[in-house]
């Protein structure tokens, strides 16, 4: 019993909020134990020690407690602060994007993804480092969506299932990937989505970091495949959130 007392954890901080009269609650991505929220005490007194390293972005090394409800912040060490994310508003806003993704889709009890914890930490340190942020936050999407379970659909038509031919296609939200133009023509709230652009986002799907930044698509192309991917997101949130289906389907 006593060892599950006290954890030791390797986290990011997605959130925090205040909590009672001078305490705040921290939302965390961690290593070991997937997302979790724990309580700092005393955060919001100017004499806190800990307060300095639970800014949201920063990646801290974290020693919890289990009190009655809530995780109790006992000690805390900062591995990263990624101290540019805070200094321009434009970072702020695209760290901002990608840790509140993260947040709305990955719930508290489905336990340790490391793998999605590294790619946290890969991104924020990539938008850190001022690499190129169009690049970093798409990457970031697109393997996302693979570990939630919606990876994109773009060799098939994901209505008829034929192999998808070198010309203009369809995209569809609700089908999670390209409909075949035949298939499009019957078919209610597509985007249409050029061959360029889904030639890039098949390069994507399929590339290391390294590979993909090799890829130098025109503004185009970079418009395009934001606006499908915020659009896919924007239809997964809306309608997946809070329903039991996505609940089961991002567990398995
Ligand atoms: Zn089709």
């Amino acid at each position: 019993m006593s060892e599950f007392r006290s954890i030791r954890v390797t986290a990011i901080v997605l959130r925090h909020a205040d909590w009672g009269e001078a305490d705040r609650l921290v939302t965390l991505y961690t290593r070991e134990q997937g997302k979790l929220r724990a309580i700092v005490k005393g955060a919001r007194k100017i004499t806190s020690r800990k307060a300095g390293h639970l800014e949201p972005f920063t990646h801290v090394k974290l020693q919890l407690s289990r009190g009655r409800d809530l995780f109790i912040v006992t000690q805390a060490d900062t591995v990263e602060a990624y101290v540019a994310l805070r200094e321009s508003l434009v970072l702020t806003g695209y760290a901002s994007y990608v840790v509140e993704l993260l947040d709305r889709f990955v719930y508290e009890e489905e336990g340790a993804n490391p793998t999605l914890f590294r790619l946290l930490a890969d991104t924020l340190k990539r938008l850190t480092d001022k690499e190129d942020t169009w690049l970093a936050v798409r990457y970031y999407e697109m393997r996302l969506l693979d570990f939630l379970g919606f990876r994109p659909q773009l060799f098939e038509c994901a209505n008829c299932g034929r192999e998808i031919k070198a010309e203009d296609q369809f995209f569809s939200f609700s089908a999670g990937g390209v409909i075949c133009p035949r298939c499009g023509q019957g078919l209610p709230n597509l985007r249409p989505i050029s061959l360029e652009t889904l030639k890039y986002l098949r390069h994507f799907q399929r590339s290391s970091y390294g590979e993909a930044a090799r890829a130098r698509p025109g503004s185009r192309v970079q418009a395009e495949a934001e606006n499908l991917m915020q659009g896919y997101f924007t239809y997964l949130l809306e309608r997946e959130l809070n329903s039991p289906g996505f609940l089961k389907r991002v567990r398995t």
